[in-house]
């Protein structure tokens, strides 16, 4: 299904997440449903551990961020005064033969010219190596079709901008044959739903394509609320749902996905483009905090032109994942675009009152908007090692080990007895993963070779192993009440007092 092809690491991630439980495919046994994604044991606690440490730099540890949790479903006007029901939509192109739908931006075409003449089209889905690849078809087409003459270099375009005489000349991606692309056409991203009982145009609502709307709408209820003074933000953590066209690359691009959105109010009067790169900085700075290597990470700005006409600038933080260089938090100056728009339509001023220079305005807004699923996908392959490790028998062998950042790991410590079949052991060990499981994620194994433990714990990121073994238990009576603490990434093991054990893994794991 959305699994990617042909890209070995993508794969080994791919499959890793499957076999550890960190990510199962939705519905996998009615055959899945594509673009809907499980988060399964271990991606459960990942997902959560980015969402409380967003939650808590962002809401809990400002002064100037408050917290929203508005509802998924809301009035269909809201969508109405964004503009998501005119105009949320992508490029759609259907092909006719293979039935099969693509986005037009996402197919790239060019003219095989030979000596100054167009003698065919070739046609690539995007990739990291559009141009590449579109040269190499319009080689082997040369040399297929016998031409003679000099090949120019292919000039690559989306399919949005094919001219209306070229629609039929480019070959389908699906078939590979000319003739069966139609022209692209605007296809609405938003999930349709009947609120109530009549099944009818008044019932039509829809599922939030972003959680923004919420913070706009909800805006004059927070201020009248009296905690908060511009400037200050509204943050909120929530499902979205965009009914892709072609959900792909594993969760990266998903139809049912959870964002991360924050919107920062500030004066009409204001530097926008200090308060753009303080937030751009912001995402940065904090992406790093968790894990993401900064080598991984880039700037794109949005062109001008390319612009929505209120927007006054974007930028995109954007992450190397294994298929390409993509967006991964989007930052956005709308000016006071949204506030705008829905004091017009509800009929409700959306304006602020500042009470030192008695001044009314509509303030305008800095967007930091992030998708929790593309950042969990960036740590996870941004994780994702493989070294060599002694085996039980001390050949080398191949260890794969996911390296998150201990504040991210889905589980911090694992506490493992010696031996399972002994009574001492096990209690001691029981007693330790108590201590320890009420202060962070804790998994006891007691079953197999203690170096196959090590391994899957190594495979599912735990930063720290504990084991209890004999001189725990006073075998070496100066050992007594001491254990190794094993380190994941240097493999190191350190004897440690019990007693030393909460305060030094708590304070590894801040
Ligand atoms: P794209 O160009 O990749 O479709 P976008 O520019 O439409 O993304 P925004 O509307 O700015 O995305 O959404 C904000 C963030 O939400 C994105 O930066 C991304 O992290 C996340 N996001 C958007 N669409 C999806 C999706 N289909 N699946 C997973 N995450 C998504």
């Amino acid at each position: 299904m959305a699994a990617p092809k042909e890209n070995p690491l993508m794969e080994k991630i791919v499959s890793l997440c499957k076999r550890r439980g960190f990510i199962f495919q939705s519905s996998e046994i009615y055959g899945g449903i594509n673009g809907f994604w499980d988060y399964g044991p271990l991606g459960a606690e990942l997902k959560k551990n980015i969402r409380d440490c967003w939650w808590n730099d962002m809401v809990r540890r400002r002064d100037d961020v408050v917290g929203l949790e508005s509802s998924i479903i809301m009035h269909p006007k809201v969508w109405e005064a964004s503009g998501h029901v005119g105009g949320f939509t992508d490029p759609m192109v259907d092909c006719k033969t293979s039935k099969q739908r693509f986005r037009a931006d996402q197919i790239f075409f060019s003219p095989v010219v030979v000596d100054g003449k167009t003698v065919d089209y070739v046609s690539v889905l995007e990739s990291e190596r559009v141009a590449e690849e579109l040269q190499e078809k319009a080689e082997t087409l040369k040399r297929k079709k016998a031409i003679q003459g000099k090949l120019e270099a292919v000039q690559p375009r989306d399919f949005t901008e094919a001219r209306p005489e070229e629609i039929p000349l480019v070959p389908s991606p699906a078939t590979g044959e000319p003739g069966s692309l139609m022209p692209p056409r605007a296809f609405n991203m938003m999930f349709e739903t009947y609120v109530g009982a009549l099944r009818d145009e008044s019932a039509i609502a829809y599922l939030r394509p972003e959680t923004a709307q919420g913070m706009f709408v909800d805006f004059k209820a927070i201020l009248d609320t009296g905690r908060v003074r511009i400037p200050f933000g509204i943050a909120q953590i929530g499902k979205s749902f965009r009914n892709e066209i072609t959900p792909r690359n594993f969760t990266f691009r998903s139809r049912e996905f959870e964002q991360m959105e924050m919107e920062y109010f500030i004066s009409d009067l204001d530097d926008w483009e200090k308060w753009h790169r303080h937030w751009i900085d912001w995402c940065r700075d904090w992406l790093v905090s968790i894990g993401v290597p900064a080598s991984h990470l880039s700037e794109y700005n949005h062109p001008r032109e390319k612009l929505a006409f209120y927007s006054k600038g974007t930028t995109d933080i954007m992450f190397r994942y294994p298929f390409g260089e993509q967006e991964l938090w989007g930052i956005a100056a709308r000016g006071d675009y949204d506030l705008s728009q829905h004091a017009k339509v509800s009929g409700t001023p959306m304006i602020y009152f500042d009470e030192a220079t008695k001044r009314r305005y509509v303030p305008h807004v800095i967007e930091p908007a992030v998708g929790v699923d593309r950042i969990a996908l960036a740590i996870l392959c941004s994780a994702y090692n493989e070294d060599q490790a002694p085996d039980e028998k001390g050949n080398l062998e191949t260890r794969v080990v996911m390296r998150f950042h201990p504040r991210i790991a889905p589980v911090k410590v694992a506490v493992f007895p010696l031996l399972k079949n002994k009574p001492d052991l096990v209690q001691k060990a029981k007693e330790v993963r108590d201590l320890l499981r009420l202060h962070m994620t804790t998994f006891y194994d007691e079953a197999g070779a203690i170096g196959r433990r090590y391994r899957r714990q190594d495979e599912a990121g735990t930063p720290f192993g504990v084991t209890i073994d004999f001189d725990t238990l006073g075998e070496k009576p100066e050992l007594k009440d001491t254990v190794t603490l094993r380190d994941r990434d240097t493999m190191k093991q350190d004897r440690v007092m019990i007693s030393d054990l909460l305060p030094l893994l708590l304070e590894r794991i801040r």
